[in-house]
């Protein structure tokens, strides 16, 4: 089969992708998604509070994907459920496996990569003691009781302040659980403001900073978890340890891109953001080949992934149409002072950049984001590694630039 635009994966970014690399004068777009349905994530995430920027609407994520869908519906995209893509050529060649279709062979004149992200899980973490039942990423805790009507535990404590884990101490104690407490090793929270104050706040479930879990017991099921407070260096201060009683840890400690295909068409992944190296069109280092949403780097909420997904959509239906080089000159842009990471990596003169930031450390008073070449300064209210900052640069400001935009958040 040969495609015009080839979309892998169908949450947020992939649907998005899709339904723009139509609407930018692709003639043939297929979307390729491992699950029964479309949507990604977002089909077990009950809450409200997706859409409130791109659509102005407070959406739960069903509805957000529902809208979604509905735009798609709209379109002649063809759709390949419970198609698992498993190779992914340079060439891009993709092969896919389905019970419907069995194996299938897709030459795709671009392709979109939406493959989201999975979560970090205990082996990644490294804690130690006894292997138990009872211990779950929070996102399969999120899908046991919004998806399989199931309740994992009903003493539960979580570790990493993680958005999915806000929402689940929330949706557990809502259950009727018993969330003792969030214990986050860094000295901030990992997630939202917002999700810290509606999720754990308003149901006075305490968030214990600069803790980790330094043991866990149990033979069956888990019966106590280890908690101890760590230093500067994040390691265990000796004679902090308390043992908590639960009979069920989730863990919330941070989300993989999941990249595997992207290696094996040979795109240079960043050590940073654990995504593809992509410019401000979200192409990749390999031509033809485009990125989009969680597979790109994490985002903290939905509308951006789809704003990244209508970027990458169009334009691999512009590379595809002959109207975006796919080897052209670019500049890096890296990171200053108080910057951990920057999406997207590189500026290759095609528009505005709108550049995504994540400050290293907190600062909670006004600062001041530069971006130098061409000596951009703006102004945000305050920096927290836990919310992205987002600064958009206009092209004609960056035209002459021969070097690497370095970008630095300095209090104002
Ligand atoms: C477990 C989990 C829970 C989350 N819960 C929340 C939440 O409650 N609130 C919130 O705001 N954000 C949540 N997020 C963040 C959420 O991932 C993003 O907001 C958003 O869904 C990302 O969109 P995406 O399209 O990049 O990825 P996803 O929504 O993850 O979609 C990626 C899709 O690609 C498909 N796919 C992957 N590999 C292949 C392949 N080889 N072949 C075919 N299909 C493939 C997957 O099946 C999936 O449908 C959660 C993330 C995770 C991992």
């Amino acid at each position: 089969m040969e495609v015009d635009v080839a979309v892998i994966g169908s949450g947020p970014a992939g649907l998005t992708a899709a339904i723009h690399a139509r609407g930018s004068g692709a003639r043939s777009v297929v979307l390729l998604e491992r699950e029964e349905e479309l949507g990604g994530i977002l089909k077990q995430c009950i809450h409200n509070g997706f859409g409130l920027e791109q659509f102005k609407q407070d959406y739960t994520g069903p509805e957000y994907a529902e809208r979604l869908i509905q735009d798609l519906e709209e379109t002649d995209v063809q759709c390949f459920l419970n198609t698992l893509v498993t190779d992914l050529s340079p060439d891009r060649v993709i092969t896919a496996l389905s019970p419907e279709h069995g194996a299938i062979e897709i030459s795709a004149g671009s392709i979109v990569l939406g493959m989201g992200c999975r979560e970090r899980a205990r082996g990644s973490i490294g804690i130690p003691g006894t292997r138990p039942a009872g211990i779950f990423t929070a996102g399969v805790a999120q899908r046991f009781v919004n998806i399989d009507g199931y309740l994992p535990g009903r003493r539960i404590v979580i570790l990493g302040s993680g958005d999915i884990g806000l929402m689940m101490a929330r949706r557990l104690t809502l259950e009727g659980a018993r969330v003792i407490g969030v214990y986050e090793i860094m000295g901030y929270p990992s997630g939202l403001k917002r999700n810290i104050v509606q999720c754990l706040d308003d149901f006075d479930i305490p968030l214990h900073l600069s803790h980790t879990a330094t043991g866990i017991t149990g033979k069956e099921r888990v019966e106590g978890v280890t908690i101890s407070k760590v230093d500067s260096d994040l390691r265990a201060v000796k004679g902090t340890e308390q043992l908590i009683t639960c009979d069920t840890l989730l863990l919330s400690v941070g989300l993989i891109p999941e990249n595997e295909l992207s290696q094996q068409a040979g795109v240079e992944i960043s050590a940073a953001t654990k995504g593809p190296v992509s410019t401000e069109t979200m192409a990749t280092s390999v031509p033809g080949v485009y990125t989009c949403g969680n597979v790109a780097t994490v985002f903290d909420i939905v509308d951006h992934v789809a704003q990244t997904g209508a970027t990458a959509g169009a334009s691999a239906a512009r590379y595809v149409g002959g109207r975006l080089n796919g080897d052209v000159p670019h500049v890096d842009i890296v990171p200053g002072e108080n910057v951990r990471l920057l999406f997207p990596h590189r500026y290759s003169f095609q528009g505005d950049l709108l550049l995504f930031i994540r400050a290293a450390e907190p600062v909670e008073k006004p600062v001041t984001v530069e971006v130098s070449p061409p000596g951009s300064r703006i102004t945000r209210p305050y920096a927290r590694p836990n919310e992205m900052l987002r600064v958009r640069i206009p092209g004609a400001k960056l035209a002459e630039v021969r070097h690497p935009l370095k970008v630095s958040i300095r209090e104002k």
